[in-house]
């Protein structure tokens, strides 16, 4: 956790620098009475400073725990769930379900999940068709346009709305029942 406390630090120094200049603002302007605003301004801005260098800090302590590729850090998940549920949990973590995007993302998470996943099969990735059968799309419901569907895959039609990746080999594709239990990695995405 060393790389946590340079952050602490350019943090510190954005809350001294924006209150210095929060203050000499105050005292130039309060003769037209604008002061408090101007204050509260500088307040605000300050806040979302903090705020972003806070976002800024969690995602290193993810990308620490975790491992980092090209414009992306993944964490793998601790217990099973529902494609929803998996879903879910990556969101309130400030991330989504991976997703790779071309066949190198799609190797750097297979090594990834095949480490840090020990003894799962296959794990969710933030593939599914469940709107329109058949027509596969990422959690934001956007066209996906790489796929790595193993052999004959996917078979599931309606029943099977879900896309896993396996651990092992390369990573191939299957569709499963959403409701289904499964691991997950969450990504999350590099400023
Ligand atoms: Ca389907």
């Amino acid at each position: 956790m060393a790389g946590a406390k340079p952050l602490y630090f350019v943090c510190l120094c954005v809350v001294i620098i924006s209150l210095t200049t929060a203050q000499s603002s105050r005292s130039r302007s309060s003769k037209s009475g604008k002061g408090k605003d101007d204050l509260k301004i500088e307040i605000e801005k300050l806040w979302r400073e903090v705020n972003s260098l806070k976002e800024m800090q969690a995602l290193q302590t993810v990308c620490l725990k975790g491992t980092k590729i090209h414009k992306k850090c993944y964490l793998a998940s601790k217990g099973e769930k529902s494609y929803h549920s998996a879903n879910e949990d990556c969101i309130a973590q400030g991330g989504t379900l991976s997703t790779p995007r071309d066949s190198d993302e799609g190797s750097s998470l297979r090594s990834y999940a095949k480490r840090s996943l020990t003894g799962a099969k296959d794990f969710w990735i933030g593939v599914n068709d469940m709107t329109t059968e058949g027509k596969y799309v990422d959690v934001n419901g956007l066209p996906v346009t790489y796929f790595n569907w193993d052999r004959n895959e996917p078979r599931g039609g309606a029943r099977e709305n879900c896309a896993v990746a396996s651990t092992g080999g390369q990573g191939k594709w299957s569709d499963e029942v959403c409701r289904s239990e499964k691991r997950y990695i969450c990504e999350y995405l590099i400023p």
